[in-house]
């Protein structure tokens, strides 16, 4: 035991490497400048911002441009409803101009619930002793995966893993590896995970080369808060993620490592939501600056409950409704080309009234606790779980009522496998090119999941949208009009996987 203590206790030890962090500071200091960013929330705080001021910085978003932290500032002290009014709308522009009527979905995929942290806001946390901890087998990992692709019909995951020696970057990269093996049967076709997205620990430039090497799309890391002396609050000291700028420096370190896809995002509820809206463009502005490369997704998840973790009953910074749905808007604003994720930790009703204001992609038929797409899944099996959820519609309901809503599901996975990542990815964002590939490729893998999944009355609904799309493909790409629709033929036929 005491032995096995101490292997713990080294593996915690070496994990920081302090050179990997110092590197990019500017003089020992961060790129958070806390005191400047509640200046600024201040300074606009004391009166209702000029009409004329706001709308030329919404001409900036709509422009696709990033704004600057005192443009930020102005819009998130907004509170006369007409201005709010007129955010909304050029929110839903900005959306349009680069992501058109698209939602991408996804699932995510919890593969272990070990952990050596302790956050206080985490049903994971090494402390939890209510929890039945579990690590997937190879074995167990397919069988998931075979019920989403199979069964469900995802074609895009988010894998989850917490930081512990048994599930190291060598279990994460074979892992990788057996999703990607995986290949089933359906209905008229097949079915098979194209992009595996990965929400892993803060990792070493080694081990991140490691990752991409396996073939990841996006490399998420959220810092939770970006508010120091909370980040140290809710991340007990003696553990890894106590280090603040251990996680925050993670991203540049993906791009060292040559990984040019990531994500970054907020625990919305542990800290003041206005600050932590403009240090997600504080990080933004930063890696720009530095690698010409902006987040490719922003997640914005909201504290929620957790079994036995009282901290996320009582925070007093919980984000209400209203408030959510501000800071959804603000941030499609100031990082208008950016990916917006909301997840199914938000209810149905929430949901469906925040994605009109920017989000680009959200989860559907998700289960997080381990094992739990392919076992039993009942009250002990919730007891795996990291959190709550809020929305446990499956694939098909979720699919039904966006068709309803008018958008168009994507399952496209061809960015990054053509390339268009990174800078090329953001050029095209900005430019509002991105899209033109993706309506195509959104319109031939929505055809690929209904002919292998949809239920009837979903059907019609989704043949409602695929029809309006193939008609205004057929006016604004003439060019590749012929080829689309051969490929959309040879869909109907069973062939998958084709895109452009
Ligand atoms: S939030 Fe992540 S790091 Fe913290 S205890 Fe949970 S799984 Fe571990």
């Amino acid at each position: 035991m005491t032995m096995e203590l101490n292997k713990f206790d080294s593996w915690i030890k070496d994990r920081i490497k302090n050179e990997e962090i110092v590197k990019y500071q500017d003089k020992g200091k961060d790129f958070i400048p806390e005191q400047e960013i509640i200046s600024k929330l201040e300074l606009n705080s004391k009166k209702e911002p000029d009409p004329l001021r706001i709308k030329d910085i919404l001409l900036k978003s709509l422009a696709i441009q990033t704004l600057t932290p005192d443009e930020t500032a102005v819009l998130l002290n907004v509170r006369d409803s007409n201005m709010l009014e007129e955010m909304r709308q050029a929110a839903l522009a900005v959306k349009k101009k680069v992501y058109d009527n698209r939602i991408v979905t996804f699932a995510p995929l919890y593969l272990n619930n070990l952990c050596v942290n302790n956050c206080m806001y985490c049903g994971f946390r090494k402390d939890n002793k209510t929890i039945k901890r579990k690590i997937l087998s190879l074995e167990e990992v397919k069988k998931e995966v075979e019920v989403l692709a199979g069964k469900i019909g995802h074609k895009r995951l988010i894998v989850v893993y917490g930081e512990a020696p048994d599930t190291d970057i060598e279990y994460i990269r074979k892992t990788i590896e057996t999703i990607y093996g995986v290949k089933v049967k359906t209905k008229n076709g097949w079915g098979q995970i194209r992009r595996v997205n990965v929400n892993a620990p803060a990792l070493s430039i080694k081990e991140l080369k490691i990752l991409q090497e396996a073939g990841i799309g996006t490399y998420q890391v959220f810092q939770e808060t970006y508010h120091h002396g909370t980040y140290d609050k809710v991340h007990p000291k003696g553990t890894i993620k106590n280090n603040y700028q251990w996680r925050l420096y993670c991203m540049h370190r993906a791009f060292e490592a040559g990984i040019d896809d990531v994500g970054i995002g907020v625990l919305f509820g542990l800290y003041d939501w206005k600050f932590e809206v403009m240090s997600l463009l504080y990080h933004t502005r930063e890696l720009e600056q530095r690698f010409n490369i902006g987040p490719h997704t922003i997640s914005f998840p909201r504290l929620e409950p957790a079994f036995d973790s009282p901290f996320t009953q009582n925070s007093k910074y919980k984000v209400s409704d209203e408030d959510f749905k501000r800071l959804i808007t603000v941030i499609r604003l100031a990082i208008p080309y950016a990916g917006m994720i909301i997840t199914a930790r938000e209810n149905a009703q929430i949901k469906k009234e925040a994605i009109p204001l920017g989000c680009t992609q959200t989860d559907a038929s998700t289960r997080i606790g381990i094992g739990a797409y392919s076992e039993r899944y009942d009250e002990q099996e919730k007891k795996r779980q990291q959190f709550l959820l809020g929305d446990t519609r499956n694939l098909d309901e979720v699919i039904g009522e966006l068709s309803q809503m008018g958008f168009i599901t994507s399952f496209c996975t061809a960015g990054y496998r053509c390339g268009r990542t990174g800078k090329y990815i953001m050029e095209l964002l900005r430019s509002g090119k991105e899209g033109k590939f993706c309506k195509l490729n959104a319109v031939l893998t929505f055809r690929e999941w209904i002919d292998d999944f949809a239920a009837e009355e979903t059907k019609t609904a989704a043949e409602n949208i695929i029809n309006k799309e193939i008609e205004e493909i057929k006016k604004v790409s003439p060019d590749i009009f012929s080829t689309f629709i051969d490929y959309y033929e040879r869909i109907k036929q069973g062939e998958r996987d084709l895109y452009l």
